[in-house]
């Protein structure tokens, strides 16, 4: 039977079965943004209702912890935040925020003092962010052609490019690990400089890297594995996924074989226990949460939540259509929109 938000008779009975309430604070939520809060620049209806009762409106009137986990990016999560608060009307916190490369600062440590490289974005965006998150020496691709422009001779620099490239002589430079943070604007400057700082070792227009030497091997890391992604346009759009399939296949060709990574991002288990910790922290420390993950995209948001040991819902107003099969990755409830998706999950909770 269906029971009203905020009904009367609801509420009372909470107030005398205490225990409820303690069930019903040891929930928190997760959820995917676009196509589940957003789509495009618009905030769903259902989102506004849905976070309005996870801020109080609800029949325990508490508060439930919840945090936005996206693969986009590209800018900082202090942007990102303030955008997302303008559009669906309350406030969402960074403290609440994972992005496709937040997850890069649970190993930041690993490369303060390491000079890297780091692609994608806009201009030189996200060498701000990864010097926010701990990097010290943070170069991008425009440096590089900055420094030589033969290493590229097909992009001219624009004047604003010109301006936020960072001076260095990269002949000099042994990078010691590339960050794909977002998707390359430039793929081909991009795979042409990341075979040269791989094949390497590190060091651009030096030979190629021979394995008997005793260096370390540069890091890969990408943050988004999404082959494709859904825009305002009609069919989806390639995505970072895509440019990991283009270099690796450059990379084939020119070396025989694929290059060893690391892989960031939903569904992989690194960005899901990353998310766990900053959950309970947002709860107030609370490491005993039963965990609700609100996802359109069956293969990202859902298989991952799935593994994680989390409950997930997939909601029909995203990338996953019901009209067209089942999903490849099952639920453990569907809901029509995100707003059906949390009273759904509290009705587990009143019938525990
Ligand atoms: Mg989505």
């Amino acid at each position: 039977m269906y029971m009203y938000v905020n009904s009367a008779p609801i509420k009372s009975f909470v107030r005398h079965y205490p225990g409820l309430k303690r069930l019903a604070s040891s929930l928190a939520f997760v959820f995917d943004i676009d196509g589940v809060l957003v789509r495009g620049k618009r905030a769903l209806p259902a989102a506004k209702r849905a976070l309005a009762i996870l801020d109080g409106n609800n029949r325990f009137g508490i508060k439930i912890p919840y945090i936005l986990l996206t693969n986009g990016g590209g800018v900082s999560e202090v942007t990102r935040c303030n955008e997302l608060s303008e559009q669906l009307g309350v406030q969402i916190k960074p403290e609440q925020y994972i992005q496709a490369h937040t997850v890069v600062r649970s190993i930041v440590h690993k490369y303060a003092d390491t000079p890297v490289l780091v692609l994608g974005g806009r201009g030189d965006t996200l060498r701000h962010v990864a010097e926010g998150y701990g990097f010290r020496q943070v170069y991008n691709t425009l440096d590089v052609l900055a420094w030589n422009p033969s290493v590229w001779p097909f992009h001219d620099l624009t004047m604003e490019e010109r301006t936020s490239a960072k001076a260095a002589d990269f002949s000099k430079i042994p990078i010691g690990a590339i960050f794909v943070f977002h998707d390359p604007r430039n793929w081909a400057l991009d795979i042409q400089v990341m075979c040269d700082v791989l094949r390497s070792g590190g060091v651009i227009g030096a030979p190629p890297y021979m394995s008997e030497c005793s260096r370390r091997p540069v890091d890969l890391v990408f943050c988004n594995p999404d082959l494709v992604w859904k825009s305002e346009f009609d069919r989806p759009r390639l995505g970072q996924g895509a440019f990991k399939e283009a270099f690796q296949a450059v990379f084939k060709a020119l070396t025989g074989t694929t290059y060893p990574y690391v892989q960031l991002g939903k569904p992989t288990e690194q960005t899901y226990r990353f998310s766990e910790t900053v959950l309970g922290r947002y709860a107030g420390g609370n490491s005993s949460l039963q965990i609700y993950m609100v996802g359109d995209n069956p293969e990202s948001d859902i298989a991952g939540a799935n593994a994680a040991g989390w409950k997930s819902i997939l909601v029909n107003t995203g990338v996953y259509d019901p009209r067209q099969g089942p999903p490849k990755h099952k639920p453990t409830h569907e809901a029509e929109n995100v707003e059906k998706a949390v009273l759904w999950a509290l009705e587990q909770v009143l019938q525990l």
